[in-house]
């Protein structure tokens, strides 16, 4: 297919431009490189650089490209920034989707493969979440992402746009061989920064809040390696193509595991290269984080046939660390 894919630049977008375009497609990135890197994209994609907040240019490429399917990742995504910053956070996300889809709506109407996220569930009732369980985003970042879901319904009822949406929970690694990988202009992520740490850019390692109703006092999430996430972006890019319905699917492993499971693994991988274990320090919880987040992803398996091959958390944090020691400053030269 002709896709158009936004964010492409970004973490997640480089790592399944590639995957689309090894499986045959022909790859436009959109995307204003406010946090993406255009060395992250492979030789066979074409970048334009455009913003989503300038309809005008965003038309101008729907007529030129003519795209017959869209990928749609370039968002902001730090929950943190999105409660101190709200107003930068419904703007860009929402309205940045909005004519994205307006702009498809107007000229080809091609379907969608949008990146969700398991925030939109909040503080979910019981854990693994399925697709239905009740929707509450407790971040802004949750919200603007459930706005466009609805938005992406809207689109569908009054245009016939198709779509399928991808509720991520949380995604790390980086493809093997230490190519690409996660760099983001603020780090917030837990095994980022974890590993940042463990190179010496930081000094130690906070914990966000010990006292939620876990086993263990920290936050629980479940971690999806980037590649099998690309993965199930490539298979729903298909379905569509195949005219397939409009369907939700969380993707994740199914597994929960808190933040100090999370560097204890850490502390097993890096210790294994001769380093010390992270130094730790508990801090105030950070405002939006819900307790726990596990998906219930059986029916991306059921439906697309998706199946997860990174499924061991050392494993995962390896690739992710063999990109961050190979480019300790990420992209920079
Ligand atoms: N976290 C932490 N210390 C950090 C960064 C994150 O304790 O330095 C916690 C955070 O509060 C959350 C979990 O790690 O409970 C995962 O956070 P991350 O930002 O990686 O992903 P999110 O769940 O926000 O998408």
């Amino acid at each position: 297919m002709n896709l158009l894919v936004t964010g492409g630049a970004g973490y997640i977008g480089s790592h399944t431009v590639r995957r689309l375009l090894g499986a045959g497609h022909r790859v436009t990135v959109l995307d204003n490189l406010s946090s993406g890197h255009p060395e992250a994209l492979p030789p066979g994609a074409t970048l334009e650089r455009v913003d989503l907040l300038d309809l005008e240019a965003v038309r101008e490429v729907f007529g030129r490209v003519k795209p017959d399917g869209l990928v749609h990742f370039a968002a902001l995504i730090e929950v943190g920034e999105s409660m101190r910053a709200p107003a930068r956070y419904y703007r860009n996300n929402v309205v940045g989707s909005l004519n994205l889809l307006q702009a498809n709506a107007e000229t080809v109407k091609a379907p969608v493969v949008f990146s969700s996220t398991a925030a939109v569930y909040g503080d979910a009732e019981s854990t693994p979440i399925p697709e239905d369980a009740p929707k509450g985003p407790t971040s802004v970042y949750g919200e603007t992402k459930l706005m466009t879901e609805q938005m992406l319904n809207a689109f569908e009822r009054s245009h016939g746009v198709r779509h399928v949406k991808l509720r991520y929970f949380n995604v790390c690694g980086a493809e093997p061989g230490g190519q690409i990988g996660e760099d983001h202009p603020n780090k917030t992520h837990l095994i980022e920064l974890a590993l940042l740490t463990a190179l010496g850019q930081r000094e130690k390692m906070m914990i966000f809040g010990e006292d939620y109703p876990t086993p263990d006092g920290t936050c629980i999430r479940d971690y999806i390696h980037v590649v099998d996430l690309a993965d199930a972006h490539v298979l729903a890019v298909q379905a569509l193509a195949d005219g397939g319905d409009s369907a939700t699917y969380n993707v994740g492993l199914g597994h929960g595991f808190s933040v100090r499971q999370v560097l204890d693994a850490v502390d097993e991988v890096i210790t294994a290269d001769g380093l010390p274990p992270l130094t730790r320090e508990v801090a105030p919880r950070r405002a939006g984080d819900p307790p726990s987040l596990v998906a219930d992803s059986r029916r991306i398996k059921e439906d697309l046939g998706w199946t997860p091959h990174f499924t061991d958390l050392r494993e995962i944090i390896r690739t992710a660390w063999e990109w961050h020691r190979q480019h300790p400053h990420g992209f920079a030269k």
